[in-house]
């Protein structure tokens, strides 16, 4: 991907019943890195009190030496984030901790709520004062309303007048509470620990991390709750919605390969989008490489389908850090061009197919793929395992203006012309849907077709050029 212009969002965790929970959190997020890099926090509960640690930056800068054995208690929930809604600063990391008339709530938010303006402004109107520009705290000034307070399913009810992507952690002074929209946008899944403990994640490698046993994914349109009495389940939402709106990019960029996502194994469903792509578009070639790393599964399978040897083009710094997270431009460019350096003698002379697994706004493939012609390569065939990106997320993630994406109002001969290749094939809507398991309706690929499984109305500053934004 050109990772550098697409932003992230966020990985949650949660755990109750552990003496060490805050230490097993710290694993869980450090697990969860790749889905937010910009800050970190933890929030504890002894049983009666919470404490909150959370600070900007990567999990083990947040969490020194010290830190944890502070907040330590039998319950956490944790959180890393990518701002995807609402300003890059410390006072919007999560999770976020409030009291109100209910006790003290902490909150973890995965997702974006396409009604959050509506709702701030009608609670602004009442007098409330937002502590945070995130979307997030609509969820607790809901919880704190008295018509929600006195509703005999509050959380259910709050969770109803609530619209878009969200999986959530809540913490109370007794319980973990986890929560996925009806439609099932963003992953969230449940384990156990030997000592019984009860652990929900975004991602099942942070249950590996901790060596959790998987037990299921919080269903959408359910609310799990754990307390001493144990686990229990109810639904919110609509209860047979038409379709779902499982997140299709989890399974072609976002999420580790070693996660199980919706039921799947990433780096499976990644490889049978790389033999789709070599069924699709074969050309004979001398060798496939992934333009590192997120592209490695998915070239793997273009490899095998088409017989072609799979090499290395390119080495990876493991210092530069993930680049698409860093929240300014100028600093995910320069990050990429320090992690990546041509293998010269790998791609001389060759007839290379390069995989990549999605591409945004194009820039970054174009500094690779000029890299690769400047290293003597032959031919460059790029082969992309999803298709065209040609439209805004409104659900979490953060794609740059419509404008810059390099597919918005390109055909594929002019993306072609533009990244500098041979010849460019990106797999087919159809065929990346059949690489998947569950039904195609369950999932959203709006960003790829247009096709939004809600109706959005579409936020202004979405639709607004931006005035800075350079036509690639
Ligand atoms: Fe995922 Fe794309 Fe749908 Fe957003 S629009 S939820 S990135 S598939």
């Amino acid at each position: 991907m050109s990772a550098s212009s697409v932003r992230h969002y966020c990985g949650l965790f949660g755990i109750f019943g552990h003496p060490n929970a805050a230490f097993l959190a710290h694993l869980g997020l450090y697990a969860q890195q790749h889905r937010g890099q910009e800050s970190a926090g933890i929030v504890t509960s002894d049983g009666v009190r919470l404490r909150r640690h959370a600070e900007m930056g990567l999990v083990n800068d947040v969490f020194k030496p010290g830190v944890l054995d502070k907040i330590n208690a039998p319950s956490a929930i944790g959180h890393v984030r990518y701002s995807t809604s609402g300003a890059s600063c410390a006072g919007n990391a999560q999770p976020l901790l409030f009291e109100f008339a209910g006790g003290q709530v902490s909150l973890g938010h995965n997702g974006t709520l396409t009604n959050a303006a509506a709702l701030r402004a009608e609670f602004e109107a009442r007098g409330h004062i937002f502590q945070t520009t995130s979307d997030s705290e609509i969820i607790i000034h809901l919880l704190a309303a008295p018509e929600h307070v006195e509703h005999e399913r509050p959380l259910a009810s709050v969770l109803e007048r609530i619209e878009g992507a969200f999986s959530l952690v809540m913490l109370h002074n007794d319980r973990l509470v986890a929560v996925r929209d009806p439609m099932g946008f963003r992953p969230l899944c449940i384990g156990r620990m030997d000592n019984g403990a009860i652990v929900v994640a975004s991602e099942t490698c942070a249950l590996d991390q901790i060596e959790a046993q998987y037990m299921r994914d919080v269903a959408p349109g359910e609310i799990l709750t754990v307390d001493a009495a144990g686990m229990r389940s109810e639904r919110f939402g609509p209860v047979d919605p038409p379709r779902g709106g499982a997140c299709i990019f989890e399974h072609v960029y976002f999420a580790d390969p070693s996660s199980n996502i919706f039921g799947e194994n990433v780096h499976t469903a990644r490889k049978a989008m790389g033999k789709a792509l070599a069924r699709e578009a074969f050309v004979d070639a001398d060798l496939v490489i992934p333009i590192p790393n997120c592209a490695r599964c998915a070239a793997i399978g273009y490899a095998k389908q088409s017989g072609i040897p799979l090499g290395r083009g390119f080495t990876t710094s493991h210092y530069a850090g993930r680049s698409f997270i860093l929240p300014d431009q100028d600093q995910r460019d320069l990050a990429v061009r320090m992690k990546l350096n041509v293998i010269k003698d790998a791609v001389r002379g060759r007839r290379l197919v390069v995989v990549e697994d999605s591409v945004v706004r194009g820039t970054t493939t174009r500094g690779k793929i000029s890299a690769l012609w400047k290293a003597g390569a032959k031919e460059i065939h790029l082969r992309v395992a999803s298709p065209p990106l040609r439209h805004p997320c409104y659900y979490g993630i953060d794609f740059p203006d419509p404008r810059k994406l390099v597919a918005r109002d390109r055909t594929v001969e002019q993306i072609r012309e533009y990244l500098g290749v041979d010849s460019l094939h990106y797999l087919s809507a159809e065929a990346m849907l059949e690489c998947v398991k569950l039904p195609p309706n369950t999932y959203c690929t709006a960003c790829f077709t247009g096709d939004y499984p809600t109706e959005v109305l579409v936020p202004l500053e979405k639709l607004a050029l931006d005035p800075e934004a350079k036509e690639d």
